[in-house]
């Protein structure tokens, strides 16, 4: 299953967040430590996206295994940012294996991702997909359960919800109609992260300036937590808070 992260706090240069940590995001691409729900490694695309200033992010995706793209080793070099969203992809069995299929999904200010897979896609979806509008339908990014779960969250968004009760909303209608699916979403507009845990780990390191939410620890460092199954996490670089799902 993918692995992803969102990082909030002082500029740092995509290599020491993506590559230099001992179990990195780039090694966790083929040597992940905690694999849920099927899958062994994570080659089928990476994402990055990134806020260089405090305008709209810039996001690079492939539908290649990281280690394989040396572009991405370039730019991590020589790139650093106060906010970023990162994952790499293990395609869910029947899911297409495309660039526009790799997460950060992105529309203005906000980059997406999601680890996990929806229960019967693309059926058990079909009640939720029917309420939005056929445009959403017809542009989504993939033909893949992370392209609709995104365009649910998006329409939320659009209609002027907050990003906590766009994600915790689309999670609870999710899992109501595709009881089992694992839905950990991250969502980000670059001051703000939300993220939920359903079916995939996620950990949380905090520093009196910075917050980073990841898949795995990419460290030994004690200061990981785990946040528990059902809960939401909102983070900023100032704090975080975590509540049930059904509290948030
Ligand atoms: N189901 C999603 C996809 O195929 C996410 C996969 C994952 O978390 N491994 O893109």
């Amino acid at each position: 299953m993918c692995r992803h992260l969102a990082y909030l706090g002082p500029p740092v240069s995509l290599r020491e967040l993506l590559f230099d940590p001992p179990y990195s995001l780039v090694r966790q691409s083929w040597a992940p430590r905690d694999m849920r729900g099927g899958g062994t490694i994570n080659a089928d695309g990476f994402g990055v996206g990134w806020y260089p200033g405090d305008g709209e992010p810039v996001r690079y995706r492939r539908a290649q295994p990281i280690w394989s793209d040396p572009t991405i080793a370039q730019l991590a070099g020589v790139t650093s940012a106060g906010a970023v969203l990162a994952a790499v992809r293990s395609a869910t069995v029947g899911m297409a294996v495309l660039d526009s299929a790799a997460a950060p999904f992105a529309e203005g200010r906000w980059l997406f991702s999601h680890n996990g897979a929806v229960r019967g896609w693309p059926d058990s979806l079909v009640p939720l997909a029917a309420a939005l509008p056929v445009r959403d339908l017809i542009t989504l990014d993939a033909a893949t359960d992370s392209a609709l779960l995104w365009a649910l969250v998006r329409h939320r968004l659009r209609s002027g919800i907050k990003p906590n009760r766009a994600v915790a909303e689309t999670v609870v209608s999710v899992t109501r109609t595709a009881p089992g699916s694992r839905l950990n979403l991250l969502l980000t507009d670059g001051h703000t992260v939300v993220a939920s845990v359903v079916g995939h780990a996620l950990s949380i390191r905090t520093t009196p300036a910075s917050v980073l939410l990841a898949s795995e620890p990419h460290d030994d460092d004690p200061g990981w937590q785990e946040v528990p199954d059902g809960h939401l996490v909102e983070a900023t670089a100032a704090g975080v808070r975590v509540r049930a799902l059904t509290e948030a």
